[in-house]
């Protein structure tokens, strides 16, 4: 048995690196400890009312979101964080743009007042407005000649094909352990490449769309309604918008109900009139901030590299973003305050990064890494400092395990840094990769950045709606999540060695 253990290690020690030596990692008291701050003493419904109810919605250069920046850093310099700061991260060239008021509602054939979200960077109307709704039915440049001269004052409805449909699912999810067990296959076999073809003409959609908006200035109907959202909840999106452009015709979205409700109206032949007012302020803020605080790395080797934790703080209007992405702002900020309740003295400093514009294009970390690891093709100091970066924005369900996007070498690690953790239910490696956000822009230059395998919740029906508030958050998953995300930044922080960075190579398949 014995003999066998040493064989082991032995090999362990070669295929594994140092990591095998992993300090914190191997320690049950820092496990215990940091359980028993993070599940036993958790701050996470303060901060998640904080950082919801209090901060509000954080439109990428928005008034709001300048109020937020404001609002979050004097909670982090309250943690006792080190150098709790706004900076400056990319340019934004549509500009800031606030909501100021928002009202809407039929008139005639009845009255009823609609729930609706202004499109961000839409305009506004001359105060309260009157007018006739009416179907605009555009999919050619043919289609927006039939109207010209007869949209002046006038409402337009754009029609939808989305339809209510009974659903049978349950509102919210987790995974299971057969799905769960799939992610952890490699599904490299199957994989499509990565810039596959389009099977619709991209160009001359975006070209008919710049039509539209065009014809919109000139022929002036007083606003554009989309079908957005559906059970009467209203989604959020925005308009194409470049700071300096005469403002767009203000334009809606309506829930599918109420704009089935009026699409169907006019088609059996009934006049149908709304009233509106719309007030939405433009600024010149052409600036995305990114959020950043520290715990100080204390090995005077290892203080440089950098353990990066982090999520986009930006949000949609409309709702408070708080399941996109508070809850990933409130894991990674509680993870760095149980951390530093303890007085762990990490040796690579760990980074708070709070990102600005991830909806608009990931902005915010897009512009971390021109400033500090690589600008164009030529590498930054930062590139060879970054050891770790966690990243989370799926909602607020409980992390099961972690995406390690294809980079063998960083299973070593995490099956040494897991064991400790498996009691909270982090036992998945996958070695498939995760989309949609800003780990990214990390992943691209193969450094070892990664999004976490996280239950569902109601995320999918919820996000990016005026539904998205502090009670889309479930505050015991949050609290396993911080506890999971400030022990692996402890064993990540205080590893002897540092997962290799995955070879890239063009055209990598997904
Ligand atoms: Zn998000």
């Amino acid at each position: 048995m014995k003999k066998f253990f040493v064989l082991f290690t032995l090999l362990a020690m070669v295929f594994c690196g140092n990591s095998a030596w992993a300090q914190v990692a191997e320690s049950p008291e820092w496990a215990s400890k940091i359980k028993a701050e993070g599940l036993g003493h958790s701050q996470i419904e303060e901060l998640s009312q904080y950082l919801t109810d209090l901060v509000g919605s954080r439109l990428t250069a928005s008034l709001q979101k300048r109020r937020a920046d404001s609002l979050v850093i004097v909670k982090l310099k309250e943690l006792g964080f080190s150098n709790p700061r706004a900076a400056f991260a990319m340019e934004f060239t549509r500009g800031g743009w606030d909501v100021v008021k928002t009202y809407a509602a039929m008139t005639t054939p009845y009255y009823c007042a609609f729930s609706v979200n202004p499109r961000a960077w839409s305009g506004s109307t001359d105060g309260l407005v009157k007018g006739e709704c009416m179907v605009f039915d555009v999919k050619t440049k043919e289609d927006l000649e039939k109207y010209r001269g007869q949209v002046a004052g006038k409402i337009l409805v754009i029609p939808s094909t989305q339809t209510n449909e009974l659903n049978f699912k349950p509102l919210a999810s987790r995974y299971d352990e057969e799905q769960l067990q799939a992610l952890t296959e490699d599904n490299r076999a199957n994989a499509r490449p990565r810039y596959g073809r389009m099977n619709f003409d991209f160009r001359a959609l975006m070209e008919l769309r710049q039509q539209m908006a065009d014809f919109y200035r000139a022929e002036k109907p007083l606003c554009i309604v989309n079908a957005s959202g559906s059970y009467n909840i209203p989604g959020s999106s925005g308009v194409n918008y470049k700071a300096g452009d005469p403002e767009p015709v203000p334009e809606l979205g309506m829930p599918i109900e109420d704009h089935g409700r009026i699409v169907r109206l006019i088609e059996r032949g009934q006049k149908v009139e709304m009233e509106l007012e719309l007030l939405n302020k433009f600024t010149d803020e052409k600036e995305v901030h990114n959020i950043y605080a520290e715990i100080p790395g204390t090995d005077p080797k290892l203080k440089d590299e950098i353990i990066l934790l982090g999520g986009h703080f930006d949000s949609w209007h409309g709702g408070t973003g708080a399941a996109d992405n508070a809850s990933g702002c409130i894991v990674m900020i509680e993870a760095m305050r149980i951390l530093k309740e303890l007085g762990f003295k990490p040796k690579r400093t760990i980074r708070l990064a709070l990102w600005g514009g991830e909806e608009q294009g990931l902005y915010g970390s897009r512009g971390y890494l021109e400033q500090y690891l690589q600008k164009g093709d030529k590498k930054l100091p930062g590139f060879d400092k970054f050891a770790l970066y966690l990243n989370m924005d799926n909602g607020s369900g409980r992390f099961r395990g972690i995406y390690l996007e294809r980079n063998d070498a960083a299973f070593p690690f995490f099956e040494v840094w897991m064991k400790a953790i498996e009691s909270l239910g982090f036992k998945y490696l996958s070695p498939r990769t995760t989309g949609g956000t800003d780990h990214q822009t990390f992943t691209r230059l193969g450094l070892p950045a990664y999004q976490f395998i996280q239950d569902e919740l109601e995320y999918g029906r919820t996000y990016h709606t005026i539904m998205d508030t502090y009670e889309r958050l479930s505050l015991s998953d949050l609290r396993v999540d911080a506890t999971i995300v400030a022990w692996l930044a402890a064993c990540a922080a205080n590893d002897p060695g540092r997962i290799p960075v995955y070879p890239v190579t063009e055209r990598m398949p997904r």
